[in-house]
């Protein structure tokens, strides 16, 4: 951090098909803009994304995860998977960490972003959901002590992939940020990907971009910038 900018892959992994537009979307186009790989693992597939009782849960599934490639098309990403998990779900199983190892070990991922575990509570307005908690805590675990020792997951090697030693992890939606990123020119390319979520900003895009821009700013206020956003970012080497 603050020294030479990473330029090697990115792997994000969030709970839901939306949240890493809403959690780093401006950073992720940054870096994307970049050019550097940054590839999306979503590890529920939403299907509980909807108030409506009649809304059938396949058919949203299917919707979210054509929403989540229209979305990262606009993000600039390399790729973006979306697993079978049902929304509101997700636990921290040797499966689930397995799948975020593979997808490190895969894409070569230098940095990992994902959301802060231990973010319980938001001022006294609301908490985090289960499933953003336990995305977190799935993705620390993968990447250590998982991805980088040769004996969690062994059959990763004899198919070909290597273990990977990620170098820093950035973890939004944090109570305890100690890095600002500057996304000036990239908030306006999250809110459009976060827009291709049609099903999800039905009531307009409006109340998000309001929001969205309301935090970007005051985190930009920090160190002087348009836009930007908090992270809780670990430099593991
Ligand atoms: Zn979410």
């Amino acid at each position: 951090m603050g020294q030479e900018a990473r330029t090697g892959p990115v792997l994000a992994v969030f709970a839901h098909p939306d949240d890493a537009e809403i959690c780093a979307g401006g950073t992720l186009a940054k870096w994307a803009a970049a050019g550097r790989e940054v590839h999306l693992l979503v590890l529920t597939n939403g299907d509980r994304g909807s108030l409506d009782p009649w809304r059938d849960r396949a058919e949203l599934a299917a919707t979210r995860a054509a929403e989540t490639q229209a979305a990262g098309r606009i993000l600039g990403l390399t790729s973006a998977h979306v697993m079978d998990v049902p929304d509101g779900e997700l636990e921290n199983t040797t499966e689930m960490r397995e799948a975020v190892i593979r997808r490190i070990r895969m894409v070569r991922a230098e940095t990992v972003v994902s959301c802060d575990p231990t973010a319980w509570f938001f001022e006294d307005r609301y908490y985090n959901h289960s499933d953003h908690r336990r995305a977190g805590e799935i993705t620390l675990d993968a990447v250590f002590p998982g991805a980088g020792n040769p004996h969690y997951f062994a059959e990763h090697l004899s198919e070909g992939l290597d273990v990977r030693e990620v170098h820093d992890v950035w973890l939004g939606w944090t109570n305890e940020p100690n890095h600002v990123e500057d996304v000036t020119g990239h908030f306006g390319t999250a809110i459009a990907a976060l827009a291709a979520h049609a099903s999800q900003v039905e009531e307009g895009i409006r109340y998000f971009q309001d929001e969205l821009e309301r935090e970007a700013r005051e985190a930009g206020a920090k160190i002087g910038a348009e836009h930007a956003e908090g992270f809780r970012v670990l430099a593991l080497d």
